[in-house]
């Protein structure tokens, strides 16, 4: 019997000090490489009690090699991240490097590298059939690219695991789903006349927002065409439209599709607590996503491999990714938060105003409803005329 969930442990990524010189020597948080954000995230599936159900195994991660690395990046790169993470700084904004959001610090290489080794086990555990679902929450960054990085993310992990999975699965389907909210641009790229890898991101498009690309009419080329799906959303979108869209697009996609593996970019900076965006989301549409996620998975056969991705208000990122390890591995958590990760939670200086697992429905205010309602329906209308015919998906059901 395979295992439920592998979920790979970061004891020894979270062992690395980088992210705590680089406070020391800046005065700076990094919103995405900060301790704080770090050890909230691990500590709360941990002290739930979730990592003692037989369902869910751990294996460590580990550091992906350079030939793995170079399976996306340009070597240039991979050797300037080697050198700036060992020197811990730079003065050079080559490469994306040395910037607001992909700062130069200490060991930042082998922080970036973490997350490629252990999703390219990710998919290889659940290609091989040894678990149904594999988890890496400190995954997901999807906006690097071969010589460059952005928006916190230096290696692609997405990328590399199915790049590495495409070499040895060359006929296999797979479905790359990113409801992070930004648009998952780095994968997109790499994927973008590949028929095989089915791109589906889900994001806010706003102006100035970054990364700024995702429209519907970014669909792929040359075989590709029709495989790089988008669908963009505008600010306030709440839990209502924004499962509408999830419903109306991505649901039917997946199973006209019928991917062979899914490689799903969660991203809980869709929430509505959230400080770097402006979605609506509460937990119950995480909820529901991954139970759709797990059903869908089960219906066509196919494994899952989860990501984190982004979530900048650690407490809420914490528990939607619990939320979601718990479901896709069907381990019950406990009733409330538990008191010792509140407490962790106050000692990093991070505010817990409520002690329960779900958060207080969200409605957008009636004078933006409609409009908000109709930029979703037409963004809806648009991408089934584009995309549907080409994944054949059967009814257009378009009104
Ligand atoms: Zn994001």
């Amino acid at each position: 019997m395979p295992d439920s969930m592998i979920l790979f442990d970061p004891t020894d990524f979270l062992a690395l000090e980088g992210v705590d010189d680089y406070e020391r020597l800046t005065g700076q948080r990094n919103p995405f490489w900060n301790r704080a954000r770090l050890e909230s995230i691990w500590s709360l599936p941990k002290m739930a009690g979730l990592l003692e159900s037989s369902s869910i195994r751990l294996q460590p991660m580990r550091l992906a090699t350079r030939e793995e690395l170079g399976i996306f990046h340009d070597p240039s790169y991979i050797e300037t991240m080697e050198l700036f993470g060992n020197m811990g700084s730079a003065f050079s904004a080559r490469f994306g490097l040395d910037t607001e959001e992909c700062p130069v610090f200490l060991e930042m290489d082998k922080y970036a590298s973490y997350p490629v080794g252990s999703a390219i086990d990710a998919m290889m555990a659940v290609a091989e059939g040894k678990a149904k679902t594999a988890m890496s929450i400190f995954g997901g960054l999807h906006h690097a690219l071969e010589s460059k990085a952005a928006g916190f993310c230096y290696y692609n992990d997405c990328v590399i695991a199915l790049k590495k999975y495409r070499e040895k699965y060359p006929e296999n389907k797979i479905l790359y789903l990113d409801t992070d909210v930004h648009h998952g641009d780095g994968t997109q790229h790499a994927f973008y006349n590949d028929p095989n890898v089915l791109t589906i991101s889900t994001h806010e498009l706003s102006m100035g927002f970054f990364p700024g690309t995702g429209r519907p009419e970014e669909i792929g080329i040359g075989d590709g065409k029709g495989y790089s799906v988008n669908v963009p959303l505008p600010p306030l979108t709440d839990d209502f439209a924004f499962w509408k869209a999830f419903e109306e697009v991505v649901v039917p996609l997946w199973l006209a599709y019928r991917p062979d593996i899914v490689f799903w970019e969660i991203g809980a900076d869709a929430h509505y607590g959230d400080p770097l965006a402006d979605l609506m989301l509460t937990m119950d549409t995480y909820q529901r996503m991954s139970r759709t996620v797990r059903q869908l998975a089960y219906l066509g056969e196919c494994g899952v491999v989860a990501v984190g991705g982004g979530g900048y208000n650690p407490v809420i990122a914490s528990k939607i990714f619990s939320l979601i390890i718990a479901d896709l591995a069907g381990v019950a958590l406990p009733p409330s938060l538990p008191a010792d990760w509140i407490e962790l939670c106050r000692e990093f200086g991070l505010g817990i105003h409520r002690g329960g697992w779900t958060d207080r429905p969200v409605k957008m205010s009636c004078e933006h409803e409609p409009k908000i309602m109709r930029v979703v329906d037409e963004t809806i209308k648009k991408v089934k005329e584009l995309v549907f015919p080409i994944i054949g998906v059967e009814s257009l059901d378009v009104e």
